[in-house]
Parts: structure tokens; C-alpha cells; sequence
């Protein structure tokens, strides 16, 4: 049988381009002893994985040219001859960009199909709410009446870290790219206020004035200058959770900013970069704190959802120009 698949075509200098990737046709293998094969629901399209167009080494191997992207899905199996997993299980795990795919049963975990809406498992309710919560209960460790900054803030991770906040009696500035975002992180996520940084020129002063008593958590999910402003306002003893540093991944020279130790020294302030895999064994508490507060009616979220298997590179390049709020998913 043969499947649709979509490869790395070339390696990106700076902003990845359509040119990129590239559409092909390819044959299935047959189907093995511990073996399934599904047909995806939901591809999820995450900004790491533009590190992974680099050939570079990292703490996750680099996409081949010429073989097919490959990010965390959601699936049906459709045949099956692995014991786990039987025809018209929902599977999650990491899956190449294809119609129809084989993968080893040891790739995958089965998920409850009840879910409403599934989806969520790539979204509030898995890496990404993990990723949230883990920063900002494990690393920031909140304490009711601070002052909370996120940036990124109407993303996929930035949106759950600014409501977990809120549930935990903090003050919550949000920094975004839209008035509408910063409009419906206001009137609907419940974030105290909102700072759009592409129609502000001087940052590190809007922060100042929405934050009067100063910054004591800093969520930092996109780096650069955007950071830099929000140095300038840390309290004493601040904590910063370095996440994501989006704003320097489609950089061809080395980024050079402001030095930050004289901040850290004279704050007593700690900043710690984090990769949620590394927090593995918090992963059971942190799914039982979403499921249940998602439950519950206090932390709400929002899905960007591209329609067509066809759409998985104008999604994942829209991550970079900024057009999900929220998780931005592709429907297959
Ligand atoms: P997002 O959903 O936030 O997607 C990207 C968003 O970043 C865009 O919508 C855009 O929103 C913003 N953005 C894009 N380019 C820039 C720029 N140059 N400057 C400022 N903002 C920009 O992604 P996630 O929520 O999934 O991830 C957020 C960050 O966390 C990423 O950097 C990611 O790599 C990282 N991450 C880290 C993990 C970890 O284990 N440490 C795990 C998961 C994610 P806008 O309209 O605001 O510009």
C-alpha cells in the first residue's frame, strides 16, 4: 500500500520556508510481530521541532534530510499484531508526518477515547499543560499575592502557565503579539493584564507600569529582548523558569544581549532552564492536577486546529509569525 508522507527537504537558514518540505508518496512495509498500523487524527506541531531541522547535536536527534518529520500524534490502529493494542484503540506517541503509518508497539501508550475533546492529549492535558505546570510549581514556586510574568503568554504552554497562577492567588501579566490576544487573555483566561510587544516600543517601561510592585516569577518561553525588558523589573528574590527561547531559534548569528548576572547577583534572583522530560516522575501528579482542575471549570484552554494532513507545514511555520492561540494542531 502506498502512503502520503512529508520529508525535510532541505535544512532552513533562518525562518523555515514551504520549500523546505516536501510532499512523496511512499510504500508501506508489511506489518510485523509487535506491530500496528494506524492512520493519525491529530498531528501536534511544536517550536522545538524547528532545533531539529538544524544538523546539529542536541538533547533530541535532528530530522534527517530527505526522511519524514516526525512529532507527537494521536492515532487509530487500524490493524494490529501486537498483544497491546487492538483495532480502534486511540494511540498518542511520536509518529513520522504520513497518511498511514507502522510503527512498534513499544512507540506508543493508549489513551481513554471518552476524552472530549481527544485532542487535549496533545494540548492542556500533555505535554504542554505538563510542561506549564511543571515550571511553574516545580521551578517559580508560587506564593499567593505575587506577581506573575509569562511570555509567550497566548501559546500552548503560556496560556496554562497564567491561569495555574491564577489558581494559585497571583498576579498574572501576560506578554503576547495581537490585541486580540491580549484581549482574550484578559476577558476570558482571567489574566490580570496584557501587554501586545509588537506595538510597544519601550517594553521594559510597560512592564514596569503594569507591575507595580515588581516581577517575582518570570515564565520565560520566547528569550531575547522580550526577557531583557523583563529583567529590568525582577524583585528581589525572583525566580525565573527558562522554557522556550523561540524568539533566537530561526537565528543564523549567535544572539548577544545584556548581561545578566549584575541582575541575578544584586536580586539574589534564580534562574533554571528545564526540559519536561527530565521531570518524568512528577508526570502522574501533574496529569491528576489538570484532569481535575480542567474538570472542575478553573483552567479553560483554546486549540488552533489546521484541517488536512496537507496543512502540517503551514502549521508549524504559523507557529513562528504567531497564528495559534493556544495548541496548534493539524486535523488529519
Ligand atoms: P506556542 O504555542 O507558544 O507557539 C509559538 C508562539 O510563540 C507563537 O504563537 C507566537 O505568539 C510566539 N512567537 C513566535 N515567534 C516569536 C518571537 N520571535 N518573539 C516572541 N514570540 C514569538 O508554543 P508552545 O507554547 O508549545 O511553546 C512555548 C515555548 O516553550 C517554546 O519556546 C517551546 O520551544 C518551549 N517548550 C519547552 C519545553 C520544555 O520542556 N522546556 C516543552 C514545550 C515547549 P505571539 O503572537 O505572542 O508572537
Amino acid at each position: 500500500m502506498d502512503t502520503k508522507q512529508i520529508v525535510l527537504s532541505s535544512r532552513p537558514k533562518g525562518i523555515p520556508q514551504l520549500i523546505d518540505f516536501r510532499f512523496e508518496l511512499t510504500e508501506l512495509a508489511n506489518l510485523k510481530d509487535e506491530e500496528v498500523l494506524l492512520k493519525p487524527i491529530y498531528f501536534s506541531v511544536d517550536p522545538y521541532m524547528r532545533g531539529r531541522m538544524n544538523d546539529a547535536k542536541s538533547y533530541i536527534h535532528a530530522f534527517q534530510i530527505d526522511k519524514p518529520i516526525e512529532g507527537n500524534a494521536l492515532a487509530t490502529v487500524i490493524e494490529s499484531r501486537s498483544e497491546k493494542f487492538k483495532p480502534g484503540d486511540i494511540v498518542m506517541g511520536m509518529m513520522p508526518w504520513k497518511e498511514m503509518l507502522i510503527v512498534s508497539d513499544k512507540e506508543l501508550i493508549k489513551v481513554d477515547s471518552k476524552q472530549e475533546p481527544i485532542s487535549y492529549y496533545l494540548s492542556i492535558l500533555g505535554m504542554t499543560g505538563l510542561t506549564a505546570y511543571i515550571g511553574l510549581m516545580h521551578i517559580c514556586k508560587p506564593l499567593a499575592g505575587e506577581t506573575v510574568v509569562v511570555s509567550g503568554a497566548g501559546g500552548a504552554v503560556g496560556l496554562v502557565v497564567g491561569q495555574i497562577a491564577k489558581i494559585q492567588g497571583c498576579r498574572v501579566i501576560g506578554i503576547t503579539g495581537s490585541d486580540d490576544k491580549v484581549k482574550l487573555l484578559v476577558e476570558k483566561f482571567g489574566f490580570d493584564e496584557a501587554i501586545n510587544y509588537k506595538t510597544t516600543t519601550y517594553m521594559s517601561n510597560a512592564i514596569g507600569t503594569v507591575c507595580t510592585d515588581g516581577v517575582d516569577i518570570y515564565f520565560d518561553n520566547v528569550g531575547g529582548e522580550i526577557s531583557d525588558a523583563v529583567m529590568n523589573n525582577l524583585n528581589y528574590q525572583a525566580r525565573i523558569a527558562v522554557c522556550g527561547q523561540i524568539s533566537m531559534y530561526n537565528s543564523t548569528v549567535v544572539p548577544v544581549g545584556p548581561r545578566l548576572e549584575p541582575i541575578l547577583l544584586s536580586k539574589s534572583a534564580t534562574m533554571r532552564g528545564f526540559l519536561v522530560n527530565n521531570f518524568r516522575s512528577e508526570f502522574p501528579d501533574g496529569i491528576d492536577y489538570l484532569t481535575n482542575r480542567v474538570k472542575e471549570g478553573k483552567l479553560d484552554y483554546s486549540e488552533t486546529i489546521f484541517q488536512g494532513f496537507g496543512q502540517l507545514p503551514n502549521a508549524f511555520l504559523g507557529l513562528f509569525s504567531g497564528e495559534n492561540f493556544g495548541k496548534m494542531i493539524v486535523k488529519v
